[in-house]
């Protein structure tokens, strides 16, 4: 047979839907455990981001606060200024008050100038120049804001450019008052949004981050990155001030601009006491680009887990195949060693079915001769016919041991183990083999003195193996030589039987062959009939009772064979011993029904029973005819063979047995088919006996004794 290449790959197997399935899950597990870790990453990611972002407004806010609070001083100290001025302390000369004025300002990088307008609008002085240009803000926002306030609060002006030079500016003034409460000009400070973005640079919250500083209605007063597109602008119409400022002093949000469309996180809160507003912003997505980066990584590392896994799957699966793939490989190998085995089993049994046919022929009509009923045969004739049933014979003990040893290796033999009388057994096998240990001129002998145990065995395979060892220790025996048999316990758990004999023995070079089968060790070439099978059959017959067979063995000096079989202890001893072969039956006045097709197995039982003094033959060559033979003659006896044309033998005994004339009459089979389990159906289905044919002519005569005495006891109602 030519072997199919073995497939490498199985995923529909059992076993690989089951690492399918593991990996599967395994893969599943470590993306949800990623996927998992990647969520609570991403929820960190902006909570340290909105946190970042309310750190800064809080620091910005803090910066803002303190920023004020010296500008707050500085203004009220240029009111004291006036007031020492108005009070007389200090003349009210230009550039004694733009000395002043310079120590008031200091050194503070904040402030671009301080200055003195009178209640016109005039700068009187002012802490940059000691000449300054004449300069009237009468008309600023923040100049006429003061003069019609009534308390002296800051004013904190947009950012804007000043008209002096341009430079961007927030003015913070401070409305003077004089004694009556009348309105006495404004103290201004100037201070440079540039300084409070660079403040804000220092904090960093990442690339997009931009921090800005409001005043409270809205108005744009710094913001890093500076931009100059704000100066002047307003962002009161913003969700920050149109709806959290109103409901909050502080908050985070995440706003998309419909500007650039940038997601940002945005933390606000409002300067205590001060009309400001601080903001802080980064855009999300540079909040999560190390989040990405991270994920982008994770990804990959998940991406190499599942490749690893999909290759360690892939190869498990692949192994699993080749596994599979050789164990199918060796199953079909032994199924087909199986059928091989039943083939040659089924054509050895149906060889010895055919052979058995003629054989039966050869061996009786050559024991009839053999017996010259007639007297018309010479001594020469007799030897001849001595020398036919003897080959007869050989040829069918080596059918039956062939067709037995194929049956074994076959694994067809059916064993049917039970309790069996070691003592009794062997005892009358000895007996059988008495005549032919007398034949060699033997002394035979039963050795059993104390009691021996049962064993375990099927009885009839035992006395097979029985009957072989005998007989080769009659056979390669010496004459005026002996024979001795023995059995005992070993132990409580085996029972030996020993068969020793006083013969030729076994030379040590032949020992390796003695249980193979068709070796006959040189005995082939001696006048010792053998097939060279028996022991072999032996050693397999024992072996499949559980038992071992064994020899010890002196060239020259004798050869002991034992067996060993179990003890059987599960059972109470039977008490009465087997019933024995009764009597042959005086035949007087008997009718026996052969039913055969085969002519010449019908002239050998013709005359078989033509030796039977006052019993006579009735033949039928089919069922149908056996039938209707038995019905109108009521025969005593009925030997019927099973393979018959049209209605088979187990067909007919089903009508006898069904019809209450002929029920009760002995149906004795008479068959080639003679496996054990062939012999076995045909008692079942209720056949007196079962003869296999070849039959030998005295044991089928002594069946036909027993059938006619069960006869004879019938019920009277039979017509018997
Ligand atoms: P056979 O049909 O030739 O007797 P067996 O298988 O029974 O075949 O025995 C195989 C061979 O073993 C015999 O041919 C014989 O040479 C040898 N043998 C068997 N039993 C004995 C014995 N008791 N003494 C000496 N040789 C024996």
């Amino acid at each position: 047979m030519v072997p199919s290449p073995l497939p490498l790959f199985r995923w529909t197997s059992r076993p690989g839907l089951v690492v399918r399935l593991g990996a599967v899950v395994v893969a599943f597990s470590f993306v949800a455990s990623v996927g998992y870790d990647q969520v609570v990453g991403y929820r960190e990611t902006i909570a340290r981001a909105e946190r970042d972002t309310r750190n800064a407004t809080a620091l910005m806010a803090e910066h803002a606060a303190r920023s004020f609070e010296a500008v707050e001083e500085t203004l009220r100290a240029v009111a004291r200024l006036r007031e020492d001025v108005e009070a007389g302390v200090l003349p009210p000369d230009r550039a004694v008050l733009h000395r002043q004025l310079q120590g008031i300002h200091g050194s503070s990088p904040l402030y671009v100038g301080v200055g003195w307008i009178d209640p016109e609008g005039n700068q009187i002085a002012t802490s940059r120049s000691p000449d300054p240009p004449p300069l009237n803000i009468a008309d600023q926002p923040h100049f006429r804001a003061q003069r019609e306030a009534t308390t002296d609060r800051l004013h904190i002006s947009e950012t804007f450019r000043s008209v002096l030079d341009r430079r961007l500016i927030i003015n913070v003034s401070l409305r003077l008052t004089r004694a009556d409460g009348s309105f006495a000009g404004v103290a201004g400070v100037a201070i440079d949004p540039y300084h409070l973005v660079q403040v804000y640079q220092k904090i960093d919250l990442g690339p997009g981050q931009v921090m800005s500083l409001f005043r409270d209605d809205g108005a744009y007063l710094a913001r890093a990155p500076h931009s100059d597109q704000w100066v002047g602008q307003s962002v009161a119409d913003r969700p920050l001030f149109r709806q959290y400022l109103p409901n909050a002093v502080e908050g985070t949000f995440h706003p998309t601009s419909s500007v650039d469309g940038v997601t940002r996180i945005v933390s606000f809160a409002r300067v205590p006491d001060l009309p400001l507003v601080v903001a802080a912003s980064t855009s999300l997505d540079d909040a999560l680009a190390s989040f990405w980066r991270h994920a982008a990584l994770a990804g990959m590392r998940v991406a190499g887990m599942l490749i690893v896994l999909a290759v360690a799957a892939w190869l498990l699966i692949t192994m699993i195949g080749r596994r599979e793939a050789l164990a199918e490989a060796a199953r079909t190998a032994r199924e087909a060693a199986e059928e091989a085995n039943r083939a040659k089993s089924d054509f050895l049994a149906r060889m010895s079915h055919e052979l058995r046919t003629p054989l039966n022929a050869v061996i009786g009509f050559g024991q009839m001769m053999e017996l010259n009923r007639p007297g018309n045969l010479n001594a020469d004739q007799i030897e001849y016919c001595g020398h036919i049933v003897r080959s007869g014979r050989h040829l069918l003990s080596l059918v039956n041991e062939v067709l037995d040893l194929a049956g074994i290796e076959a694994g067809r033999m059916r064993l049917s183990p039970e309790r069996v009388i070691v003592a009794e057994v062997v005892g009358q096998v000895v007996e059988a083999m008495r005549p032919f240990a007398e034949k060699h001129g033997l002394q035979l002998d039963f050795l059993a003195d104390a009691p021996v145990p049962d064993a375990r065995a099927d009885l009839q395979r035992l006395r097979q193996v029985m009957l072989n060892l005998l007989s080769n220790a009659i056979k390669y025996n010496r004459p005026g030589g002996t024979v001795t048999v023995k059995a005992w316990a070993i132990d409580d758990k085996r029972v030996r039987i020993a068969v020793m004999d006083t013969g030729i023995g076994i030379a040590p070079e032949n020992e390796t062959h003695l249980f193979e089968p068709f070796y006959r060790l040189g005995a082939e070439y001696t006048a010792v009939e053998g097939t060279g099978i028996g022991l072999a059959l032996c050693k397999k017959l024992v072996e499949a009772m559980d038992g071992r067979i064994g020899y010890e063995t002196r060239l020259g000096e004798g050869t002991t064979f034992w067996i060993e079989l179990a003890v059987e202890n599960r059972l109470s001893r039977r008490e009465t011993p087997a019933a024995g072969m009764p009597d042959r039956a005086a035949a007087g006045g008997y009718a026996l029904l052969y039913v055969e097709d085969n002519p010449a197995s019908l002239r050998l039982m013709e005359h078989l029973i033509g030796t039977l003094p006052n019993v006579a033959m009735l033949s039928a060559p089919t069922g149908q005819l056996g039938l209707e033979l038995a019905l109108a003659h009521r025969p005593d006896v009925i030997v019927l063979d099973l393979n018959l044309p049209g209605m088979s033998g187990i067909e007919v005994l089903g009508r006898l047995k069904a019809l209450p004339e002929t029920r009760d009459i002995p149906v004795i089979a008479l068959s080639a088919a003679a496996m054990p389990s062939d012999v076995k159906r045909g008692l079942a289905a209720g056949f007196f006996r079962y003869v296999t044919k070849p039959f030998d002519v005295t044991m089928f005569l002594s069946v036909i004794d027993a059938a006619l005495q069960v006869s004879r006891s019938r019920p009277a109602a039979n017509g018997n």
